[in-house]
């Protein structure tokens, strides 16, 4: 009987069909006209715009917020683009809350800031829905690139190659391109299939050819590439993801966050997933927290993040767990796992040590807290696979680049989450790729262009 039931803790379809809409719709809904004008009338048009160095993508913020106070919402959409092509996934997923809007000196002086992703959000889904180009190929320098990852970093470079002239192909290993855009960021932050209705907006400026289920190491070498392509830029994100190295690791129940994310992700009809009742997530950062919301989204009773330190420490924003606890999760902190305790092969509880800090330095102590679990998503970072590109040189197991995005190989530029010292954010990601791809075309053309 005993095992019977545990067969039977994790279940699709545990909410009424409606609860799977409401849940998954939309986080924020957007802004209409009248809403837009007043919120962007309360910008002050600062001549030294905090909002704009806040921003990774350095958007002209007052300058498209006041292209929206004048009703032209269009040319509002052309600056966000013309500084980052992603600046419609990015006003839906940017943390803005530690970026732009955490600098506004609206945020300052009355804790309100300018609602600067929403009016972001506005003026580039009007450009998107009237499929308005700003941008399109030449292709006149003769000159071919070639791309590996189809994510923000790998498309936004490829966007800004062809912008100046350049024929680019892009190549990565999985069947759809978006990258964690795609595979990753929560369904709902991006409904709608908005991730692929955005990579086909971008591509529409032309002379970008994607190859699909294509993987570096696999199917073709960097040295190939190196003898084919007059230059090439890597947009490998992060593929690999850290184990907890605790017994029972691969017990049924137990899976990697981003997994579960990516599978969830991909399902039109989320009534579908398989979700437990007893969820134990490990992990501070985003992955953790979308793990949490989305299992509870699905119907688990109950879910507890627990992280090894507190809760400053946390990669998550403040935002980020709020969000989590007015969905129900519980956070938990200063819980480092020891134990997965399994019955009949699955998994049945997790076993976990409080910890502190003693001279800065993080210590177990002689206190430990059990949770029954029936799934366990582990969400504690994610690795560079660098088999394939083992020639380049590497600081703290990512690419090393210089301020120009270029690599130990004067051919190969890099992007994104695979290199040393970014931030794992959609739009750094893309800036990168934009900023690597100006220098590329620098480097080709002698400065020419
Ligand atoms: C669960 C989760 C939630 C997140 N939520 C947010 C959020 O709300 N806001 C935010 O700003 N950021 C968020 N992020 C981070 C953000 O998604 C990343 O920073 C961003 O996608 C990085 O872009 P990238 O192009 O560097 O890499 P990726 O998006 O990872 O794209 C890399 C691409 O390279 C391909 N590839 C890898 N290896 C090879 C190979 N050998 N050959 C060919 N192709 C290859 C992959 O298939 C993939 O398409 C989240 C991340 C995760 C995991
Ligand atoms: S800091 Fe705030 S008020 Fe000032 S320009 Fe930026 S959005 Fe406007």
């Amino acid at each position: 009987m005993a095992r019977g039931q545990s067969e039977k803790r994790i279940l699709s379809n545990r909410l009424e069909p409606n609860d799977y809409i409401k849940g998954f719709c939309d986080l924020h809904s957007p802004l209409d006209q009248h809403e837009a004008l007043v919120e962007a009338e309360r910008c002050l048009f600062c001549y030294d715009a905090p909002c704009q160095t806040a921003c990774p993508a350095e958007i002209d913020v007052a300058l498209f917020i006041r292209e929206i106070t004048t009703n032209n919402t269009l040319g509002a959409a052309k600056t966000i683009f013309d500084q980052n092509i992603f600046g419609g996934m990015c006003a839906r997923v940017c943390p803005v809350e530690i970026l732009c809007e955490q600098a506004c000196v609206r945020q300052t002086s009355e804790g309100k800031p300018v609602k600067i992703g929403q009016l972001q959000r506005f003026a580039t889904d009007l450009a998107m829905n009237e499929d308005k180009q700003f941008y399109r190929s030449q292709s006149s320098t003769g000159k071919k690139i070639a791309i590996i990852g189809a994510g923000p970093a790998g498309i936004s470079c490829a966007h800004r190659l062809s912008m100046l002239g350049h024929e680019v192909e892009i190549f990565d290993a999985k069947p759809k391109s978006g990258g964690l855009n795609e595979y990753g960021i929560a369904a709902y932050k991006s409904v709608n299939d908005f991730a692929q209705k955005e990579i086909n907006y971008i591509l529409k400026i032309g002379n970008i050819k994607i190859h699909h289920n294509k993987a570096l190491g696999q199917d073709f070498t960097l040295k190939e590439l190196e003898n084919n392509y007059d230059a090439i830029f890597l947009g490998l994100g992060l593929g690999d993801v850290n184990n907890l190295n605790i017994k029972n690791e691969s017990a049924k129940g137990v899976e990697d966050a981003i997994d579960f994310i990516a599978k969830l992700r991909q399902e039109h009809d989320k009534s579908k997933i398989p979700i437990g009742q007893d969820i134990v997530v490990i992990g501070g950062g985003m992955s953790a927290i979308d793990a949490a919301i989305q299992a509870k989204l699905l119907g688990a009773q109950n879910v507890t993040i627990c992280y090894r330190r507190g809760k400053e420490q946390m990669g998550a924003s403040e935002y980020e767990q709020q969000l989590a606890t007015s969905k129900g999760v519980v956070i938990k902190h200063w819980l480092s796992p020891k134990k997965i305790k399994t019955k009949h092969g699955k998994l049945a509880s997790v076993k976990f040590n409080y910890t502190e800090l003693k001279n800065g330095k993080l210590m177990d102590i002689n206190q430990s807290l059990t949770l029954k679990a029936d799934q366990l998503f582990k969400a504690i970072g994610q690795n560079l696979i660098s088999e394939s590109i083992s020639e380049l040189q590497l600081k703290s197991k990512r690419i090393l680049v210089d301020d120009n995005m270029q690599t130990s190989n004067k051919k190969i530029w890099a992007g994104g989450d695979c290199i040393f010292g970014g931030d794992d954010l959609t739009v750094t990601a893309s800036a990168n790729g934009r900023d690597a791809a100006i220098d590329i075309n620098k480097k080709l053309l002698g400065g020419a262009k």
